[in-house]
């Protein structure tokens, strides 16, 4: 099983999670052709992409999905909310899978569950992908707060994808209008790398092996600043990677 971050942050996010030579894309953020050299940049080239999964409508998830679905052939794949949402940047796609937040599903071969996130958004959610050898992969960006459930779905995953947004003090400081730092900072906004090092430090299970920083704010945020929170409490636990803005980074599990 395979986990490639294509794009991380605001301008933009993509992965593809793959297994046994076949993989979803989660999200669409970039444009089509650009996450197609990603990938292919990445050795994923020859994984046959077989749908493409939303997080919810934000432009910065689902800005290629139109062009990406006709050029793939495959399916959007979204709760009802983000489907009806997005539907301007989802038109003429070969087809719309409508799916439930509280209901796992198959794709690609792997088992998906999706989770409620907290988010200013229709129904986000993050997803667990499990492939046939039970391998795990779990992704939650685009939350203002971490939940139970959220950290119930993070639990059992060897390798996670979660947003460390900001540094709360250079947020506080920065540059941005005060109704976007509310928004930021709040619950339905995005994650802070003191509330992601917490979740980190909430999980029990011992399997975990890989951790991506997700969704750094380029303003608000640096991949030191996220490292140093998160590899506070993950320690020698699991290797640690922040993805900044225009890199790729990925792990085999
Ligand atoms: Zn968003
Ligand atoms: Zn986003």
């Amino acid at each position: 099983m395979r986990l490639i971050v294509l794009a991380s942050g605001s301008s933009g996010n993509v992965a593809l999670v793959e297994s046994g030579g076949r993989a979803v894309l989660l999200d669409a953020g970039i444009s089509a052709r650009e996450a197609l050299r990603r990938a292919q940049d990445a050795g994923a080239g020859d994984a046959r992409i077989e749908a493409i999964l939303l997080t919810h409508e934000h432009i910065d998830h689902i800005r290629g999905a139109r062009v990406l679905a006709r050029r793939l052939g495959v399916p959007v794949i979204g709760t009802s909310g983000t489907l009806r949402a997005g539907a301007r940047y989802l038109e003429d796609v070969p087809e719309r899978i409508t799916i439930a937040r509280d209901d796992g599903f198959r794709v690609a071969g792997m088992h998906v569950r999706p989770f409620a996130t907290m988010h200013d958004a229709g129904a986000p959610c993050g997803f667990t992908f499990e492939s046939a050898r039970g391998r795990r992969v779990g992704i939650a960006t685009d939350t203002g707060v971490i939940t139970h459930e959220i950290i119930g779905a993070l639990e059992g995953c060897h390798a996670i994808g979660l947003e460390s947004n900001h540094d709360e003090r250079m947020l506080e400081d920065g540059p941005y209008p005060y109704f976007l730092k509310r928004r930021i900072a709040g619950d339905l906004g995005h994650l802070s790398n003191t509330a992601a090092a917490h979740a980190l430090s909430g999980l029990a299970w011992k399997g975990l092996s890989r951790v991506f920083a997700l969704h750094l704010s380029e303003q608000n945020n640096t991949p030191g600043r996220a490292i140093a929170a998160l590899g506070a409490v993950l320690g020698s636990r699991a290797e640690l990677t922040a993805v900044a803005r225009y890199e790729t980074a990925g792990c085999v599990l």
